[in-house]
């Protein structure tokens, strides 16, 4: 079952207003097992959307279009439906009547002449109600194919999607006869260059798996996605390959599909029962800010500090001047007694810590802007990572916070199940 999308708008042609429609239904379609093979868009211009639509009907089951279904003389979908299709517009009384109910429920009096352009669909179609709008969806059959109209405004398009037209494309035998899967499988710590060395061989598995990769600032995606005859078959075949990555990337991985580095961490530490402290300086809280980012992290975050001054870095933690003195604040000594310092301080089980520069200016030759040091505190292992970032100052934050809750995996050490 082959599926495409029309994006139907000048403001969306002219990148105005950015397409979320068609990211929504590729993710629902991809869930219904139905194959989308192109997203296309076209101004609100009739002649070459009735084009378009020609060409997207010789070559696809099913085609969605998204907007240019309103009231006004630029909305032009339906009147190009029933040209394309040979099918003349009608009026339909129901429709009207949602319509007046729209208007009365909102007290709006005087309904504009020109709204009740939308109680018209081509003949034979059928219509969706719209709850939150005025113009319905509409699915009109072509042979055996169909075209289906769905309103602009997400907030409209996504009531109908799940109300009206997933139950009907299932009843009418246009999802369900494949299924798909999807893995996420996320990579710390190593670059996306790197991780295709590794896996390269993988991406040629076979037909009915893709095997997709992507860079991340600090942080790598691979994406599996499988399809089946049935949910097992699908399944199975993510499996197998799974297997493979998992073999060759081990610990590089810290997590799947909906997991984040902040919530592996916090899994890691509630079953370790192991309580954590952070003292940070050039990621000024974003670190204590990730870890709060979860809920229930008070059972195993017990404080955070930012100390961006050598004096609160000595006042605070008990960094001695003296370290700061031979080896300058960024150093991994200095991020070695932070580390320790607010370990102690919190009376947690680990000392986190990070020391860095993340400029665009305060860098030297020998201590350039990316340098961060990276501590963690145990209480027996004491672990210090040298890391030398690009990228704005905001990126270099971003690094730093990611390599700072990978080094907390690694301290408590791997999670068996
Ligand atoms: P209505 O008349 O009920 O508003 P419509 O079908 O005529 O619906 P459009 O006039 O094409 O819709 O678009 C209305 C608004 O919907 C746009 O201004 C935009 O905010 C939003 N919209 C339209 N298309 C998209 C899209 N593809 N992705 C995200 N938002 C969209």
């Amino acid at each position: 079952m082959k599926a495409e999308i029309i994006g139907v708008g000048t403001e969306i042609l002219n990148g105005r207003i950015i397409n979320t429609n068609a990211a929504y239904i590729a993710d629902k379609l991809s869930g219904l097992g139905i194959d989308l093979t192109f997203h296309t868009t076209v101004d609100d211009n009739p002649a070459k959307l009735v084009s378009l639509l020609e060409k997207a009907l010789s070559r696809s089951d099913l085609v969605f279009t998204t907007g240019g279904l309103g009231p006004t003389v630029d909305d032009i979908t339906l009147y190009a439906i029933g040209s394309a299709l040979s099918r003349p517009l009608v009026f339909k009384e129901n429709i009207k009547k949602d319509i007046e109910t729209y208007f009365k429920k909102r007290s709006l009096k005087a309904i504009p002449e020109d709204t009740m352009r939308q109680a018209h669909i081509p003949k034979g179609a059928r219509w969706f109600r719209n709850k939150v709008g005025t113009a319905p969806g509409i699915a009109t059959e072509y042979g055996k194919k169909l075209v289906i109209s769905l309103p602009g405004p997400p907030r409209e398009l996504i009531p109908i999607f799940e109300k009206g037209l997933i139950p009907y494309l299932k009843r009418k035998g246009f999802a369900g006869n494949c299924w798909k899967k999807t893995r996420r499988i996320l990579i710390v710590g190593l670059i996306e260059a790197e991780v295709n060395r590794i896996i390269k061989d993988l991406f040629s598995s076979g037909p009915n798996i893709i095997l997709g990769i992507y860079a991340h600032p600090g942080e790598v995606e691979l994406v599996l996605t499988s399809k089946g005859n049935t949910e097992k078959a699908a399944l199975l075949a993510i499996a197998k390959i799974e297997k493979k990555i998992r073999q060759r990337l081990g610990n590089y991985i810290y997590g799947q599909d909906h997991d984040t580095l902040e919530s592996v961490v916090g899994r890691l530490l509630t079953r370790k029962k192991k309580t954590i402290a952070t003292a940070e300086s050039c990621t000024g809280g974003l670190i204590s800010n990730k870890i709060t980012d979860i809920s229930g992290s008070s059972r195993y975050f017990k404080m955070g500090v930012i100390t961006y001054s050598n004096k609160s870095k000595v006042k605070m933690l008990g960094v001695s001047e003296k370290t700061l003195k031979k080896y300058g604040a960024v150093s991994k000594e200095v991020a070695i007694e932070m580390a320790g310092g607010v370990r102690k301080l919190a009376n947690s089980n680990i000392g986190l810590a990070v020391t860095g520069i993340a400029g665009p200016s305060g860098g030297t030759k020998k201590k350039p802007v990316g340098l961060v040091f990276i501590a963690a505190c145990g209480a027996r292992k004491k672990l210090v990572r040298r890391h030398k970032f690009a990228g704005t100052r905001g990126e270099i934050k971003h690094r730093t916070s990611i390599a700072a809750l990978d080094l907390v995996r690694v301290i408590c050490g791997p999670l068996l199940p």
